[in-house]
């Protein structure tokens, strides 16, 4: 089905305590995350092709999504998470209300970036935005997670080839190290660790 066609109810493909997530937001007893289906940007590169591009999951009135925020609350999760709610912010609005009422709130802000390949001009550039315009306090996860998904890859003549790799670590170096050109102090540690588990040079595309 066409990512695209989320109609009056918000789709949830899934929610759950969350234990992949950065260390201030999973806690120890997970991060209640709750995945929506679709997305309107349709990135052809989606690391979760498979619910933002195809629509998977229960349409959820807004009681049952308070229901959904509340049951992650009593299980004991630290936070709710909303993954990709960018085209569903309506739908939450009304849910918000009724979970509230019997909801814990805590504010904050951790900013995710996606380290891509061969695109470390654009990170630069980012990094440099976050530390000028939202203060060099600020928490930021460099991810290194990046490979071929949706439809990178996927055919010779359109297969987006400049991304059609993982990252090398010395990208992820090098991004790490605009971070701390830009006074950004708060990296993600994880994230650092596995950035620098990466190995040395673009793989081959297809590996
Ligand atoms: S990468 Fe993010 S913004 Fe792009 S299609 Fe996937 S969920 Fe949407």
């Amino acid at each position: 089905m066409d990512g695209s066609a989320i109609g009056r109810q918000a789709v949830v493909a899934s929610h759950f305590p969350h234990f992949g997530e950065e260390n201030c937001l999973r806690g120890w007893n997970g991060s209640g995350t709750i995945f929506f289906s679709g997305c309107n940007l349709r990135c052809v590169f989606c690391q979760n092709f498979g619910i933002s591009w195809q629509l998977h999951g229960q349409p959820v009135t807004p009681k049952r999504l308070a229901a959904m925020m509340l049951q992650l609350q009593d299980r004991g999760c630290h936070n709710i998470n909303f993954v990709t709610p960018e085209h569903v912010v309506p739908q939450i609005l009304q849910a918000l209300p009724t979970a509230i009422d019997g909801g814990l709130a805590h504010r904050g802000l951790l900013v995710r970036h996606l380290v891509m390949p061969g695109m470390l001009d654009e990170t630069r550039e980012i990094l440099r935005f976050v530390a000028a315009e939202l203060g060099t306090g600020t928490y930021v996860d460099l991810m290194a997670q990046y490979h071929p998904a949706g439809l990178v890859g996927r055919n010779q003549r359109d297969g987006y080839h400049e991304i059609d790799r993982q990252l090398a670590r010395d990208e992820y170096e090098l991004a790490a190290r605009f971070a701390d050109e830009f006074g950004l102090t708060r990296l993600d540690r994880r994230s650092r660790a596995s950035g620098l588990q990466l190995p040395a040079a673009p793989a081959p595309a297809g590996t």
